[in-house]
């Protein structure tokens, strides 16, 4: 699983460490906080301090438990990761024994003997992804999840969690680092430091994000977004451009890539016409995250009401890719009406 410390998240696994010292871990945890911040890397990073020879505490990296860990053969850990899998949804089949699902389910998990002998971890990453019915399976588990065993939910989005799989977990929220620790996250990985400073202000510095951003090339992105708002691209011209794009979308077919890099374009738009709106509304670029996009635009008349155009006009884009349209089609049509509204007639000043 490759051991990774998280990045200022200390305060909590300390206090977690403690607790499971003190014999008064919760056996089922939700890790709460905005998406990309580290939530999923702490759990991990937490687990591994459990399973630790010399812990609880921060994992020493050198003994049995942490070298197996590292090297992805620790029998007491089972992790569900739609990110990984490359799926949308997490079905039942992962969580009890009904259809064959790839990958194992929970509950088989946690009626075998535990391997190691020491604590046993679950990760349930991005549980929100999960199914109504796979949630409702999930409740019997976080009841009754068995001896020295710890179930973690990691969710950016609890409130689309069912009310009574919430209250079953003690609920753990995490903040998001500084922009320099994300910046210096993103240099780690190799990005150049003026990259890694605008990636990390656009995504209010969640490091996880901020590298999925950096990987798929937002900068490039954002710039062509810039040049449609400006008409200095015409629209029709600007969606291949976009499709065409270099960077690491991850694994899938050249149509899933597609739909991936399309998606992530509008998201990217929708949050620069949530900036543009608040600039229109007399806010301080420098309190923005898209606050360094040019000052023609972030002081253009008429921006609020263009924005909120935009917005819709994305927000339906969103949902079309949702739904499977051909990606080049749906943003054809969208940066066309984007370009409309930023450079149709001047809006009244
Ligand atoms: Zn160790």
């Amino acid at each position: 699983m490759g051991l990774e410390r998280p990045e200022g998240h200390e305060v909590q696994l300390e206090g977690l460490w403690a607790a499971a010292k003190a014999d008064r871990l919760p056996h089922a945890l939700l890790f709460t906080g905005a998406d990309g911040i580290g939530k999923h890397m702490a759990a991990k990073w937490f687990l591994a301090g459990l399973f630790c020879e010399r812990g609880p505490a921060e994992p020493c990296g050198e003994c049995g438990a942490c070298r197996r860990l590292a090297a992805e053969s620790f029998g007491d850990l089972f992790v569900i990761d739609p990110e990984a899998d490359g799926v949308d949804r997490i079905q039942v089949g992962r969580i009890a024994r009904r259809e064959q699902e790839d990958g194992g389910c929970l509950e088989e998990f946690l009626s075998l003997r535990p391997a190691e002998g020491g604590w046993r971890g679950v990760i349930l990453r991005d549980v929100e992804r999960a199914t109504r019915s796979a949630e409702n399976a999930l409740l019997k588990t976080l009841e009754e999840p068995g001896e020295a065993c710890c179930i973690i939910l990691v969710s950016a989005h609890p409130s689309r969690l069912l009310d009574t799989v919430r209250s079953r977990c003690v609920q753990v929220g995490f903040e998001s680092p500084t922009r320099e620790t994300c910046a210096g996250v993103l240099m780690d990985a190799g990005f150049d430091a003026a990259t890694s400073k605008q990636v990390s202000r656009w995504v209010s510095s969640a490091p996880g994000r901020a590298l999925r951003w950096a990987r798929r090339s937002a900068s490039s992105e954002r710039a062509l977004l810039v040049e449609v708002l400006h008409g200095a691209v015409d629209a029709l011209d600007a969606s291949p451009r976009v499709l065409a794009l270099e960077g690491d979308l991850g694994e899938g077919t050249p149509a899933a890539l597609a739909r991936r890099r399309a998606a992530g374009f509008v998201d990217l738009a929708v949050e620069v016409m949530r900036d543009l709106a608040r600039s229109g509304a007399g806010l301080p670029a420098a309190d923005l995250p898209h606050g360094d996009l040019p000052e023609a635009l972030l002081s253009r008349p008429g921006l609020s009401g263009a924005a909120r155009r935009g917005s819709e006009t994305l927000w339906r884009a969103r949902r079309e890719l949702d739904s499977n349209l051909a990606p080049e089609a749906v943003l054809d049509r969208a940066l066309s009406q984007l370009q409309e509204v930023f450079t149709g007639a001047a809006a009244p000043s």
